[in-house]
């Protein structure tokens, strides 16, 4: 299978070099006013960005590196599986090997269980997802002749397929407007004052209607992209982000922690 190669140049610009002269810049996010008034800024400046084609096939997360080698819905739902509690390049690599020998639903039901195992060993859990991997492609058969159901209530009736699963195949595989919510859009949302959320799926739906539908299959890609990239879990690379001025994490926490003393 040939992968497609990409180059990481873009992925480690910063946003400053590329902010719109247009963001609303000096208030913080704290009301939903506020929060719509500067997301299509920070939306459009992170796409300018990360994905200025705005195709999803040209984006650098898993998801969107396994869409543009194959539109193939069951190839976005058993790498999403793959992906979860996974680091990106982790799953890239197990869905690499895995669809190499199995890409369709009857092979990937009637295969091998230490086969599987085997094939995606580079993800966590790998044994129970390999399980889970012929559980899900038995279900597609039983239920739905081999094929991916294409609405969300249809997609969470599938075993191992939550909210975000559920989001990513209906964005990465079909195209349709949703908003996948992980760890780092979760964060990203939130740190930038976007919403004041607990839980992924809380912020999906706050998200939902703060976020313009046409940027809804976007969100994934240049969260992610941009969580990665500046807005790190850990000392997230502030002294580089164009959006210090109103993100209610800086103003709250960053800004305000005391330089060191000196001696
Ligand atoms: S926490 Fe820092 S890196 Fe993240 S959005 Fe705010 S200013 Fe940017």
């Amino acid at each position: 299978m040939q992968w497609i190669a990409r180059s990481r140049t873009q992925a480690r610009r910063t946003a400053s070099s590329s902010l719109d002269p247009s963001t609303p810049r000096g208030r913080p996010l704290s009301t939903s006013a506020n929060a719509r008034e500067h997301i299509e800024a920070i939306l459009r400046d992170l796409a300018r960005q990360y994905l200025p084609s705005k195709d999803l096939r040209e984006g650098e997360t898993a998801l969107a590196k396994i869409v543009a080698e194959r539109d193939d819905p069951f190839r976005v739902l058993i790498s999403t599986i793959l992906s979860q509690r996974t680091r990106d390049e982790m799953t890239e690599k197990a869905s690499r090997q895995l669809f190499a020998k199995y890409d369709r639903p009857e092979a990937m039901a009637e295969a091998d269980l230490e086969d599987l195992v085997r094939l995606i060993r580079p993800v966590g859990f790998y044994r129970q997802k390999a399980a889970q991997l012929q559980r899900v492609s038995r279900v597609l058969l039983q239920r739905h002749g081999g094929l991916v159901p294409r609405t969300y209530e249809e997609l969470l009736a599938l075993p191992q397929v939550g909210p975000k699963t559920a989001n990513c195949v209906l964005v990465y595989g079909y195209g349709e407007p949703r908003i996948p919510t992980d760890t780092h859009v979760h964060r990203v949302s939130n740190r930038l004052g976007l919403v004041r959320t607990k839980t992924p799926e809380a912020t999906e739906q706050r998200l939902m209607r703060v976020v313009p539908k046409k940027w809804w299959l976007h969100v994934n890609e240049l969260f992610i992209r941009f969580g990665k990239d500046l807005c790190r879990p850990i000392r997230p690379r502030c002294p580089s982000c164009a959006f210090t001025s109103f993100c209610h994490h800086y103003r709250t926490v960053v800004a305000r922690r005391r330089p060191p003393r000196r001696r």
